[in-house]
């Protein structure tokens, strides 16, 4: 269910293999990798490539949303990692799966107490992943937007030392994407919701736009339906001109919150 990303799915899959079969590392005196990073844009599927990696490999999936864990920075955020990494090294075969790994950033502007705090963290998040290495069944999967902000602590030999590029897609991993969101909302409801759609047409001004972006402009159109029924309209099937009308909608919200975020309206 992931479209495009032909390049990355072929590196999740000799991950994969790597987990499974251990014995052939050895067999030939090499070690399996111990952590790899994803980078990208955001909404480009570095979740969904982590999700299907532990599914493919039959393996425990771990999720450290490392905002969360950080924003308790004195004494309480080492003692919770602490506690998933004793977790995960007691689990078998597993993926830790640390997502925004970025905000582990030894924040330069902050007072000297709280980046000595952070620095000890990023410094024994280090030491864990070195363990991780050594145990040979669990890989520790990161990933980030902004992979000049990641700690370089961490990305060294024996700690995350593959990198594995996910992109904005291209129009036709595009229409792969919008196909996958179609069908899964149809096999949802359990009928046909779409008419006969030109996709070209709806791809045309969806420049720059993520997997995320296409998820949410499917899911749009059908709440529009939605809200026409409540309404006590009775709507067709969608059509491209439905598809335009919001993916127009959506690029304005899109632009506005990009603006908010950079500070442009301050
Ligand atoms: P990231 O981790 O890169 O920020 P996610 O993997 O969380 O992005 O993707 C968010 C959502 O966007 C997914 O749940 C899915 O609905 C959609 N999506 C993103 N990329 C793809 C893709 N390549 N194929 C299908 N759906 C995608």
């Amino acid at each position: 269910d992931i479209g495009g990303l032909e390049r990355a799915k072929q590196q999740i899959a000799g991950l994969v293999f790597a987990l499974k079969s251990p014995d052939l590392h050895k067999k030939w005196g090499t070690q399996p990798p111990n952590g790899v990073l994803l980078y990208g844009p955001p909404g480009t599927g570095k979740s969904l490539l982590a999700k299907a990696l532990a599914r493919e490999a039959e393996a425990i999936f771990f999720h450290v949303r490392v905002t969360n864990v950080v924003t308790k920075w004195y004494g309480e955020s080492w003692e919770v990692l602490q506690e998933v990494f004793a977790q995960v090294k007691d689990s078998g075969r597993c993926i830790l799966f640390l997502d925004e790994i970025d905000d582990l950033v030894f924040d330069r502007a902050a007072p000297e107490e709280l980046r000595a705090a952070s620095r000890r963290l990023i410094n024994s998040i280090g030491e864990q992943l070195d363990d991780i290495g050594r145990s040979g069944d669990i890989l520790a999967v990161a990933s980030t937007n902004r992979p000049d902000a990641v700690d370089p602590t961490l990305i060294r030999p024996g700690r995350i030392d593959r990198l594995i590029e996910v992109p904005l897609p291209e129009s036709d991993e595009k229409r792969e994407i919008l196909q996958i969101h179609l069908r899964r909302a149809e096999a949802i409801a359990g009928r046909p919701l779409f008419g006969d759609l030109d996709l070209d047409a709806i791809l045309a001004r969806t420049v720059k736009m993520s997997g995320a972006d296409l998820a949410e402009i499917v899911q749009k159109v059908l709440e529009g339906k939605v809200q026409q029924e409540g309404a006590g309209i009775q709507p067709g099937p969608v059509t491209t001109e439905d598809m335009q009308r919001i993916i127009e909608e959506y690029r304005k919200t899109k632009e506005v919150i990009e603006k908010i975020r950079y500070g442009q309206y301050l």
